[in-house]
């Protein structure tokens, strides 16, 4: 029981009880391994908080904090059960999906957008809404190694930031081979 606790600790993000990003690195390479050996999808969401910072700068921390188990909590319950959703970073967060096309990805990052939005949060100086941002990227569409399908799926989330926030974006078709040139 102590081992299995020890365990936990070691693989689990303590604010949000999330996959770490360590576990989740060894998760994704498990994962996209065996995708590549039977030819199934395989797709990554990479999503942030937006304006996040400003959350923090108006509420307090602890409100921050609220949020992001609130955010997590949201993510769990939207994901399936043969899903892994993954604290990334500070406010960003991983979603791996197992036999996921570009398209499938795409409804449920929408569907994650739109259940967000409907979030009320509450602070001592009043409530308030936040929105969050996606990058998709899917093995093999965008790329075949799992830093690649890092690269594409950070850069949607990049794409989607500078197109206002709010909304979701597909990787570009070999992201990464055309930034190597
Ligand atoms: P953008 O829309 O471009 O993503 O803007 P942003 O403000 O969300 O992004 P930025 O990277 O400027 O700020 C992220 C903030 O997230 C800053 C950092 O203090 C906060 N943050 C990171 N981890 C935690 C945490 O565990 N708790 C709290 N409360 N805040 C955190
Ligand atoms: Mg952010
Ligand atoms: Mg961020």
């Amino acid at each position: 029981q102590m081992y299995q606790q020890m365990e936990e600790l070691a693989t689990t993000d303590g604010l949000t009880g999330l996959v770490n990003h360590r576990q989740f690195q060894e998760l994704f390479d498990v994962g996209l391994k065996s995708a590549a050996r039977y030819q199934r999808n395989y797709a990554l969401i990479l999503c942030d908080i937006d304006h996040f910072k400003s959350v923090n700068d108006t509420y307090g921390h602890p409100v921050g904090d609220a949020v992001l188990k609130r955010i997590s909590s949201v993510l769990k319950r939207s994901a399936r059960d043969t899903d892994i959703v993954a604290r990334y970073g500070g406010e960003e967060f991983a979603i791996l999906m197992d036999e996921t096309d570009a398209k499938g990805a795409e409804v449920i990052a929408e569907r994650i957008r739109n259940l967000i939005k409907e979030e009320l949060f509450h602070s001592d100086i009043g409530s308030f809404r936040c929105s969050m941002s996606f990058g998709i990227a899917v093995f093999p569409l965008h790329a075949s190694l799992k830093t690649e399908l890092v690269v594409a799926a950070d850069d949607g989330l990049y794409q989607a930031k500078r197109a206002g926030r709010d909304c979701v974006v597909l990787a570009r078709r070999h992201t990464a081979r055309k930034k190597a040139g």
